[in-house]
């Protein structure tokens, strides 16, 4: 049988984060003692309030079909949100609930960009977004940075990219792969472009609340009216609350917008689980005093990391300002950075991702979403790893 796969289906790249992950899995079933600095997602449990209470949404019956975009209360609870963090008013209408905040960029990228649109994608770039242009038949159009800006473009770069094609540009900051964040004033100078030059931003604001030595977040809707009228903010659940098997994201919109993808999302997935929700509302209206604790030992746990990394001959790495990954420097050693994750697996049972599964093929991305015990070991297979490459 010869299966016809869609060309757009076809024109997916294959996951390397994936390759890695399931070889670092196996030889872990296998019994062996692999370190894992590949996770994407938080090593702390999601806080016990926000499990009864979904517990009691399943206990009380909770159980059937809701609105596709969300439950009335979960869309309040959000708007509250924007309103109690960031200064921004949005009408429940404008919220849009969805199966985690991956899927909300998916339904804007959907909802904004046509066949033979532009995105816009600085990299290192979270690694769906090019193939989730790609799916809705836009062109991804890519802006290098490295680590001698601290990963950021600069307005300058933005500015040359953008053609009569230009639909969105993609911001993420605190950005995953680098950990680095834009200063407010950065992000003004980019909105402003994008005003100027009626460009649509999808802000993915996912690990606003995880930022360090006083880095500050500042949506790029709220600089002024303008700038709220071309933002979409993506959000979630995931990642402040840990609650990335809950499937739940969010995003606010400009009101056609939103109901452009209420329809996508409705004819799609519905909507996100109900009893999930309820325990999004209680993750967004109840105590927060969690964050403190994660936040006090994400920030041990990555000075140490960036210290011990940059003590490493070969290396150099930028501190991290957000988010919970480092992004190290690797092209003095001398391999591309999926050999080099390879063979670090391989030798020293270390699991790493490699750069260029972000477009950038110079670095790898380390999580220090695990403990510093497992940090100080990992590290200090990678620095013997990185000895004999410098042999
Ligand atoms: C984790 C993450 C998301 C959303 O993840 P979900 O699990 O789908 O909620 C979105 N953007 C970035 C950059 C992320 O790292």
């Amino acid at each position: 049988m010869n299966y016809k796969i869609s060309p757009r289906a076809a024109s997916l790249a294959p996951s390397l984060t994936l390759a890695i992950d399931s070889k670092a899995k196996a030889m872990k079933a296998a019994g062996e003692d692999v370190v894992g600095f590949g996770a994407g997602e938080p090593d702390f449990d999601t806080p016990q309030h926000i499990k009864d209470a979904c517990a009691k949404a399943l206990a009380d019956g909770f159980t059937k079909y809701t609105p596709s975009s969300g439950i009335p209360e979960l869309r309040q609870a959000i708007a509250d949100k924007f309103a109690r963090d960031n200064g921004l008013t949005y009408k429940p209408s404008q919220i849009i609930v969805s199966c985690g905040g991956k899927h909300s960029c998916y339904n804007v990228i959907l909802a904004t960009c046509a066949e033979g649109d532009e995105v816009i994608i600085p990299a290192p770039y979270w690694l769906s977004y090019p193939e989730m242009a790609k799916l809705a038949g836009a062109t991804p159009v890519i802006l290098s940075t490295s680590d001698k800006t601290e990963f950021k473009v600069t307005p300058e770069q933005l500015r040359a990219a953008i053609t009569s094609r230009t639909r969105l540009f993609i911001l993420n900051s605190p950005s995953n792969p680098t950990g680095s964040v834009y200063t407010p004033e950065e992000i003004k100078a980019l909105g402003d472009i994008c005003v100027e030059k009626g460009v649509l931003i999808m802000s993915d604001e996912i690990y606003e609340q995880l930022t360090y030595d006083g880095a500050t977040h500042k949506s790029v809707a709220s600089f002024s009216q303008a700038h709220y009228d071309h933002t979409i903010i993506v959000h979630g659940l995931a990642k402040a609350w840990s609650m990335t098997g809950w499937r739940l994201g969010f995003l606010a919109a400009p009101e056609p917008i939103a109901k452009a993808i209420d329809a996508i999302q409705s004819h799609s997935t519905s909507n996100p689980t109900s009893f999930a929700q309820k325990g999004g509302v209680a993750a967004l209206n109840g105590p927060q005093d969690h964050l403190k604790s994660w936040l006090a030992e994400y920030a041990k746990r990555r000075t140490y990391a960036w210290q011990k990394l940059n003590s490493i001959p070969g290396i150099s790495c930028v501190n991290s300002k957000g988010a919970f990954y480092l992004f190290p420097n690797i092209s003095k050693l001398g391999l591309k950075s999926a050999d080099f994750c390879a063979r670090l697996l391989e030798q020293e049972k270390v699991a790493a991702v490699p750069g260029i599964a972000f477009g950038a093929d110079d670095y790898l991305r380390i999580s220090y979403a695990t403990s510093l015990a497992n940090i100080e070991k990992g590290l200090d297979r990678l620095e013997r790893f990185c000895k004999t490459l410098a042999k």
